[in-house]
Protein backbone atom coordinates (compact mmCIF):
# COMPACT_ATOMS: atom_id res chain seq x y z
CA UNK A 1 0.00 0.00 0.00
CA UNK A 2 1.65 3.59 -0.74
CA UNK A 3 -0.27 6.42 0.96
CA UNK A 4 -0.64 9.12 -1.70
CA UNK A 5 -2.78 12.02 0.33
CA UNK A 6 -3.38 12.25 4.00
CA UNK A 7 -5.48 14.95 5.40
CA UNK A 8 -6.76 16.29 9.10
CA UNK A 9 -10.36 15.86 9.30
CA UNK A 10 -11.01 16.33 12.99
CA UNK A 11 -10.22 16.33 16.61
CA UNK A 12 -12.87 14.60 18.96
CA UNK A 13 -13.20 14.44 22.96
CA UNK A 14 -15.46 11.08 23.01
CA UNK A 15 -16.85 8.71 21.24
CA UNK A 16 -20.25 10.65 20.23
CA UNK A 17 -18.38 13.41 18.57
CA UNK A 18 -16.16 10.88 16.08
CA UNK A 19 -16.88 11.44 12.48
CA UNK A 20 -19.94 10.17 11.13
CA UNK A 21 -19.64 7.89 7.83
CA UNK A 22 -18.38 4.08 7.02
CA UNK A 23 -14.49 4.68 5.98
CA UNK A 24 -12.26 1.79 7.85
CA UNK A 25 -10.35 2.61 10.48
CA UNK A 26 -7.08 1.92 11.95
CA UNK A 27 -5.98 4.02 15.21
CA UNK A 28 -2.37 4.46 16.39
CA UNK A 29 -1.79 3.82 20.56
CA UNK A 30 1.16 4.53 22.89
CA UNK A 31 2.16 5.92 25.92
CA UNK A 32 3.41 9.59 25.00
CA UNK A 33 7.12 10.03 23.74
CA UNK A 34 7.13 6.18 22.21
CA UNK A 35 7.42 7.92 19.17
CA UNK A 36 3.66 7.65 17.34
CA UNK A 37 3.79 11.00 15.73
CA UNK A 38 6.77 9.85 14.40
CA UNK A 39 5.58 6.37 12.73
CA UNK A 40 2.71 8.44 11.80
CA UNK A 41 4.93 11.09 9.71
CA UNK A 42 6.82 7.94 8.59
CA UNK A 43 3.50 6.13 6.81
CA UNK A 44 1.98 9.28 5.19
CA UNK A 45 5.37 10.67 3.88
CA UNK A 46 5.24 13.73 5.61
CA UNK A 47 7.54 15.83 7.85
CA UNK A 48 5.25 17.45 10.28
CA UNK A 49 1.35 16.43 10.01
CA UNK A 50 0.87 15.60 13.15
CA UNK A 51 3.12 17.25 15.44
CA UNK A 52 5.87 15.78 16.88
CA UNK A 53 5.13 17.11 20.83
CA UNK A 54 5.71 16.48 24.17
CA UNK A 55 3.63 19.07 25.38
CA UNK A 56 0.95 16.51 26.90
CA UNK A 57 -2.34 19.62 27.11
CA UNK A 58 -2.22 19.33 22.80
CA UNK A 59 -2.40 15.31 22.69
CA UNK A 60 -5.39 14.14 24.76
CA UNK A 61 -7.81 14.49 21.49
CA UNK A 62 -8.60 11.49 19.73
CA UNK A 63 -7.28 13.30 15.71
CA UNK A 64 -8.57 11.33 12.73
CA UNK A 65 -6.76 11.45 9.70
CA UNK A 66 -7.87 10.93 5.77
CA UNK A 67 -5.67 8.43 3.74
CA UNK A 68 -6.06 8.29 -0.05
CA UNK A 69 -9.48 9.39 0.44
CA UNK A 70 -10.31 5.74 1.87
CA UNK A 71 -9.61 5.28 5.07
CA UNK A 72 -9.59 7.11 8.57
CA UNK A 73 -6.21 6.80 10.39
CA UNK A 74 -6.73 7.50 14.17
CA UNK A 75 -4.23 9.44 16.69
CA UNK A 76 -5.49 8.44 19.69
CA UNK A 77 -4.24 10.19 22.72
CA UNK A 78 -0.90 9.03 24.69
CA UNK A 79 -1.24 7.57 27.95
CA UNK A 80 1.15 7.61 30.72
CA UNK A 81 2.26 11.46 31.47
CA UNK A 82 4.02 10.59 35.15
CA UNK A 83 2.82 14.39 35.58
CA UNK A 84 -1.29 14.09 35.26
CA UNK A 85 -3.22 14.20 37.66
CA UNK A 86 -4.96 10.96 38.53
CA UNK A 87 -8.57 12.11 37.65
CA UNK A 88 -7.09 13.66 34.38
CA UNK A 89 -5.66 9.94 33.85
CA UNK A 90 -9.12 8.31 34.37
CA UNK A 91 -10.90 10.83 32.28
CA UNK A 92 -7.84 9.56 29.23
CA UNK A 93 -8.67 6.24 30.10
CA UNK A 94 -12.46 6.69 29.56
CA UNK A 95 -11.89 8.83 26.14
CA UNK A 96 -10.05 5.76 25.02
CA UNK A 97 -11.63 2.79 26.08
CA UNK A 98 -14.92 4.45 25.18
CA UNK A 99 -13.54 4.48 21.41
CA UNK A 100 -12.43 1.18 21.55
CA UNK A 101 -15.60 -0.49 22.45
CA UNK A 102 -17.64 1.85 20.35
CA UNK A 103 -16.27 2.72 17.27
CA UNK A 104 -17.67 0.75 14.46
CA UNK A 105 -15.26 1.45 12.01
CA UNK A 106 -12.18 0.13 13.95
CA UNK A 107 -10.85 -2.40 12.00
CA UNK A 108 -7.65 -2.99 14.26
CA UNK A 109 -5.15 -0.48 16.61
CA UNK A 110 -1.45 -0.42 15.95
CA UNK A 111 -0.04 -0.05 19.70
CA UNK A 112 3.14 1.37 20.08
CA UNK A 113 5.95 0.31 23.09
CA UNK A 114 9.58 1.68 23.01
CA UNK A 115 11.65 -1.60 22.10
CA UNK A 116 14.72 -0.27 24.53
CA UNK A 117 11.91 -0.51 27.61
CA UNK A 118 9.97 -3.36 29.05
CA UNK A 119 5.75 -2.51 28.12
CA UNK A 120 4.77 -0.61 31.33
CA UNK A 121 1.20 -1.25 33.00
CA UNK A 122 -0.29 0.79 31.12
CA UNK A 123 0.50 -0.63 27.81
CA UNK A 124 -0.51 -4.34 29.07
CA UNK A 125 -3.54 -1.96 30.20
CA UNK A 126 -4.37 -1.32 26.67
CA UNK A 127 -3.13 -4.31 25.11
CA UNK A 128 -5.84 -5.95 27.74
CA UNK A 129 -8.24 -3.46 26.50
CA UNK A 130 -7.72 -4.51 22.82
CA UNK A 131 -8.21 -7.93 23.58
CA UNK A 132 -11.46 -7.74 25.78
CA UNK A 133 -13.15 -5.83 23.14
CA UNK A 134 -11.81 -8.49 20.34
CA UNK A 135 -9.90 -5.87 18.27
CA UNK A 136 -7.07 -7.17 15.79
CA UNK A 137 -3.65 -5.27 17.00
CA UNK A 138 -0.50 -5.21 16.10
CA UNK A 139 2.70 -4.16 18.57
CA UNK A 140 5.12 -2.25 16.86
CA UNK A 141 8.42 -1.83 18.81
CA UNK A 142 9.64 1.97 18.36
CA UNK A 143 13.25 3.24 18.09
CA UNK A 144 14.63 0.16 16.88
CA UNK A 145 17.58 2.20 15.79
CA UNK A 146 18.84 3.08 19.20
CA UNK A 147 19.86 -0.78 19.83
CA UNK A 148 22.07 -2.90 18.12
CA UNK A 149 20.15 -5.45 16.23
CA UNK A 150 20.77 -8.30 18.61
CA UNK A 151 19.15 -6.60 21.75
CA UNK A 152 16.67 -5.67 19.58
CA UNK A 153 15.66 -9.09 18.90
CA UNK A 154 15.97 -9.73 22.62
CA UNK A 155 13.84 -6.73 23.20
CA UNK A 156 11.15 -8.04 21.14
CA UNK A 157 10.82 -11.83 22.97
CA UNK A 158 10.67 -9.69 26.05
CA UNK A 159 7.70 -7.46 24.79
CA UNK A 160 6.09 -10.78 23.23
CA UNK A 161 6.21 -12.26 26.90
CA UNK A 162 5.78 -9.45 28.88
CA UNK A 163 2.54 -8.55 27.33
CA UNK A 164 1.78 -12.28 26.54
CA UNK A 165 0.71 -11.25 23.02
CA UNK A 166 -1.49 -13.49 21.32
CA UNK A 167 0.53 -15.60 18.42
CA UNK A 168 -1.68 -14.32 15.45
CA UNK A 169 -0.94 -10.65 16.89
CA UNK A 170 1.90 -9.42 14.58
CA UNK A 171 4.98 -7.63 16.73
CA UNK A 172 6.91 -5.46 13.78
CA UNK A 173 10.45 -3.51 14.97
CA UNK A 174 10.14 -0.05 13.83
CA UNK A 175 12.78 2.82 13.71
CA UNK A 176 11.90 6.52 12.35
CA UNK A 177 14.77 7.40 11.42
CA UNK A 178 15.56 4.35 8.94
CA UNK A 179 12.35 3.59 7.64
CA UNK A 180 12.75 -0.02 9.22
CA UNK A 181 9.59 -1.84 9.46
CA UNK A 182 7.32 1.01 7.56
CA UNK A 183 6.29 -1.59 4.73
CA UNK A 184 5.06 -4.23 6.85
CA UNK A 185 3.04 -1.67 9.29
CA UNK A 186 1.28 -0.33 5.43
CA UNK A 187 1.07 -4.02 4.75
CA UNK A 188 -0.66 -4.73 7.99
CA UNK A 189 -3.07 -1.40 7.74
CA UNK A 190 -4.22 -2.47 3.66
CA UNK A 191 -4.82 -5.94 4.79
CA UNK A 192 -7.26 -4.86 7.75
CA UNK A 193 -9.35 -1.87 5.76
CA UNK A 194 -9.02 -3.85 2.77
CA UNK A 195 -8.40 -0.80 0.77
P1 LIG B 1 4.82 10.79 20.56
O1 LIG B 1 4.70 11.61 21.81
O2 LIG B 1 4.51 9.35 20.82
O3 LIG B 1 4.08 11.35 19.39
O4 LIG B 1 6.38 10.75 20.21
P2 LIG B 1 7.22 11.57 19.09
O5 LIG B 1 6.98 11.01 17.74
O6 LIG B 1 7.00 13.02 19.30
O7 LIG B 1 8.70 11.14 19.51
C1 LIG B 1 9.22 11.40 20.78
C2 LIG B 1 10.72 11.58 20.68
O8 LIG B 1 11.32 10.36 20.25
C3 LIG B 1 11.12 12.62 19.64
O9 LIG B 1 12.27 13.28 20.13
C4 LIG B 1 11.45 11.80 18.40
O10 LIG B 1 12.39 12.42 17.55
C5 LIG B 1 12.03 10.54 19.03
N1 LIG B 1 11.79 9.36 18.18
C6 LIG B 1 10.59 8.90 17.76
N2 LIG B 1 10.74 7.78 17.01
C7 LIG B 1 12.07 7.53 16.94
C8 LIG B 1 12.87 6.51 16.30
O11 LIG B 1 12.38 5.57 15.65
N3 LIG B 1 14.22 6.59 16.47
C9 LIG B 1 14.80 7.59 17.20
N4 LIG B 1 16.14 7.56 17.31
N5 LIG B 1 14.10 8.56 17.80
C10 LIG B 1 12.74 8.54 17.69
Amino acid sequence: MKITSADFVTSATNLDKCPAGSHPEVALAGRSNVGKSSLFNVLVNRKRLARTSNTPGRTQLINFFIINDKLHLVDLPGYGFAKVPVRVKAQWGKMIEGYLAGREQLRGVILLVDVRHKPTQDDQQMYNWLKAYRIPTAVVATKADKLSRGRAIQNLAVVRKNLQLADADPLVLFSAVTGQGKEDILTIIKNWTMV
